[in-house]
């Protein structure tokens, strides 16, 4: 067994022995890509939607696993078609033939190499998105420099005992930012083009959770204290919604089986309109429904 051939591409660092027929590791994925859904998406920020949408590429499994996530169906099953890294060109020149204004790779950090292989040598003339939950080692990150434009994170959690409880991942806040640090280093400062779309920078997402509100209090701490958050988009998620197939699994956490509650999100409101973060989104707190949910059944994919 080489050591070369032993995961450690995220800050799990399991070592696994993860090959093209071999799932391994936290994130039971192997080391072919699988894709569960290639195709013009609406769901993302104005600057990214435009009017001709995203082209969105839903990559299967995942190296957090919330409890809670809202894409279980992909980031925990084995759903989806194997793609190889040319088949990954392909659907790539598909989507921005298709007119999308960029490329949106979704959950792509367990396939971080193959991507970056696929990436190396194309000439698009949109942006490539790193759509991610923040969980990544900026060391392997270094691997996308002059590949990817847009990084859009998550920053899930400031608060080390939620992200044990809820990802298993104690250590998700001195990860993202040292991520969300390596990002911003490779892409500066954000840049808009002269229609609003954003052609480069760093947009950091933060999905509220009901019963947590302290958590996002202090990741909006954090990013007026640790990050160059003048420099840098915050999109603010309201639209948690408790996944059916999910709750019994959420017996140990009954304030995830419910919403965002009206009072909770006056409270995270007012929090952020008195930081001096204003650059971003602010999603209302009426977009919660499982129907925002894409349909993973293969659209768009080439085997
Ligand atoms: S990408 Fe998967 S196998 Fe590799 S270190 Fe992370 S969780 Fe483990």
């Amino acid at each position: 067994m080489r050591e070369e051939t032993l995961c450690r591409l995220c800050p799990r660092s399991c070592g696994a022995l993860r090959l093209p027929d071999k799932a391994g590791g936290f994130c039971a994925s192997p080391m072919t890509m699988k894709i569960a859904r290639a195709a013009v998406h609406f769901g993302e920020e104005p600057c990214l939607c435009g009017s001709r949408g995203s082209g969105a590429i839903f990559f299967t499994g995942c190296n957090l696993r919330c409890v809670f996530c809202q894409n279980h169906e992909i980031s925990r099953s084995a759903c989806g078609s194997e793609v190889s890294v040319p088949g990954l060109r392909e659907i790539i020149l598909r989507l921005e033939d298709e007119g999308v204004h960029n490329i949106d790779l979704v959950t792509p950090t367990h396939f971080l190499p193959l991507i970056a292989e696929a990436l190396s040598g194309m000439h698009l003339q949109i942006p490539v998105v790193w759509n991610s939950s923040g969980y990544e080692s900026a060391e392997q990150l270094r691997q996308l420099e002059g590949l990817i434009q847009i990084y859009m994170p998550d920053y899930k959690y400031a608060d080390a005992d939620l992200a044990a409880g809820l990802s298993f991942a104690p250590d998700y806040p001195q990860a993202a930012l040292s991520a969300i640090r390596e990002m911003f280093r490779q892409t500066g400062p954000f840049v808009m083009d002269e229609n609003g779309l954003l052609r480069s920078g760093v947009l950091i997402r933060h999905l509220i959770l009901p019963g947590h509100i302290e958590n996002t209090l202090r990741v909006i701490d954090s990013l007026e204290d640790d990050l160059p958050y003048k420099d840098i988009l915050f999109s603010l998620l309201a639209q948690y919604t408790p996944i059916e197939a999910l709750i019994p699994s959420l017996k140990h956490y009954p304030e995830l089986c419910r919403r965002v509650s009206e009072e909770e999100y006056q409270r995270v409101m007012d929090y952020l309109n008195f930081s001096p973060i204003e650059e971003g989104y602010v999603q209302e707190l009426s977009s919660a429904g499982e129907e925002a949910i894409p349909i993973f059944d293969g659209t768009g994919v080439v085997k």
